[in-house]
């Protein structure tokens, strides 16, 4: 069969496969730490269990509307006024199959050919390759570890053509850590309005974040700044509900009922009782999130500790998420005890998985080849077990 010629611009998620080979091993009965992994350890709540448990219960097993319940958008609004002190219509929400599906569906809507998408390196893996399946060209702006991996307004300034439709922020990153404050936003705001072009904010770790830090999002900066905004956020790391698949867009009104229109030929409705245990979430007691950030937080503390103790491996605290992005690129050129010389991300990452039984997702997924992303989503013994071995990989090398 021939397939598509779009097929054959884009990668599976190199995320999800390293997952899945760490998850093969262990499955073969070998013990290995998995520094893989993209959501965090904690189970869901009760109380939002209970939710969707309530909803099946009741048959509430049908069709909903596509873009998502006038209550759970009501739940969304609030969230919006609550958090962030922005006020959003029902028309300005749409609910999708998880935040991935969210983003795909702002590029099938307003992503063209011959558009280009600005994107900070190092970046989620999934921006360049659902611009490319909407057959816009991303546009890679690396930023540098010493600007604590941030774009500059400058940067982003100096990169916009007549073609720029639109920059993707995320703050805190996936796969740095790194959070932008409201100051920087401000500054980067100002750029994207003077040169009117579109902002997708994925927010999706606001609520994961350190040391009194405050989250902001951009589009709170203004009228001119927010209607320029897609915001991008969900339920999967903030409540530990990845599986559920719920993620939602709060933006331009014609942008929404777009995306609408594609998700009505698509996927339909978000999952009936899932939309009942998203209500729950976002309206419901928040005491756990406390608890998670604060053990977030012990971990972090750690891993950045035992790794800056490493020689030849430096890393930054980061403000967010659940991942710390090590440097590691003062071990390339050197040799593995069985002869191998590392000569990048990868290489280390099949060393490490290979020979010493520890995942890790190299940089170059990221667009930051010096780097391996390591995610702290796991328990404390792990991680002290899990950069153990890491030291051992590190010395074993000549
Ligand atoms: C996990 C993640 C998402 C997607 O989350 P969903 O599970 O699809 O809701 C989006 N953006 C970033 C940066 C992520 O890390």
């Amino acid at each position: 069969m021939k397939l598509a010629r779009r097929v054959s611009s884009i990668k599976p998620s190199p995320t999800l496969a390293i997952t899945s080979k760490a998850k093969a091993m262990k499955a073969e009965g070998i013990d290995v730490v998995g520094f893989g992994a993209g959501e965090p350890d904690f189970d869901t709540p009760e109380h939002i269990k209970a939710a969707a448990k309530k909803a099946l219960d009741e048959g509430y097993t049908k069709y909903t509307p596509v873009p998502g319940t006038p209550e759970l958008k009501d739940a969304v609004i609030e969230k919006f006024k609550r958090d962030n002190g922005l006020e959003y219509k029902r028309e300005n929400i749409i609910v999708s199959v998880g935040a991935k599906h969210s983003i795909y569906n702002v590029g099938q809507a307003l992503f063209e050919e011959g558009d280009e998408i600005i994107i900070p390196a190092p970046y989620w893996v999934s921006y360049p390759d659902i611009a490319l399946l909407a057959s816009a060209t991303p546009v890679i702006l690396e930023t540098k570890e010493e600007a604590g991996f941030k774009l500059t307004p400058e940067q982003l300034d100096q990169a916009i053509t007549p073609r720029t439709k639109c920059v993707v922020l995320n703050s805190p990153s996936n796969p740095t850590g790194a959070a932008y404050s409201g100051e920087e936003l401000k500054r980067i705001a100002d750029v994207i309005v003077r040169r009117d072009i579109t902002v997708l904010s994925d927010d999706i770790y606001e609520k994961l974040v350190y040391d009194g830090f405050r989250f902001e999002s951009i589009a709170s900066f203004g009228e001119e700044i927010k209607k320029r905004t897609i915001v991008v956020n969900g339920l999967s790391k903030a409540y530990s509900m990845t599986g559920w698949r719920i993620g939602y867009v709060a933006a331009d009104k014609n942008l929404v009922a777009a995306m609408t229109n594609i998700q009505s030929q698509s996927t339909s409705n978000p999952v009936s009782f899932c939309d009942k245990a998203a209500i729950e979430a976002l309206n419901g007691p928040k005491e756990f999130m406390k608890e998670w950030v604060a053990e977030f937080d012990r971990r972090r503390r750690t891993i950045v500790d035992r790794l800056n103790k490493i020689s030849g491996v430096s890393c930054l605290l980061p403000q967010g998420a659940f991942y710390v992005f090590p440097n590691f690129s003062k071990l390339y050129g050197k040799k593995t005890p069985s002869g191998k010389v590392l000569d990048g991300s990868s290489s280390l990452a099949a060393y490490l998985l290979e020979d010493h039984k520890v995942a890790s997702v190299p940089g170059i997924a990221f667009g930051a080849d010096d780097f391996q992303r390591l995610s702290y989503a796991m328990s404390m013994k792990n991680i002290e077990k899990g950069i153990g071995r890491i030291e051992e990989a590190v010395k074993a090398l000549h």
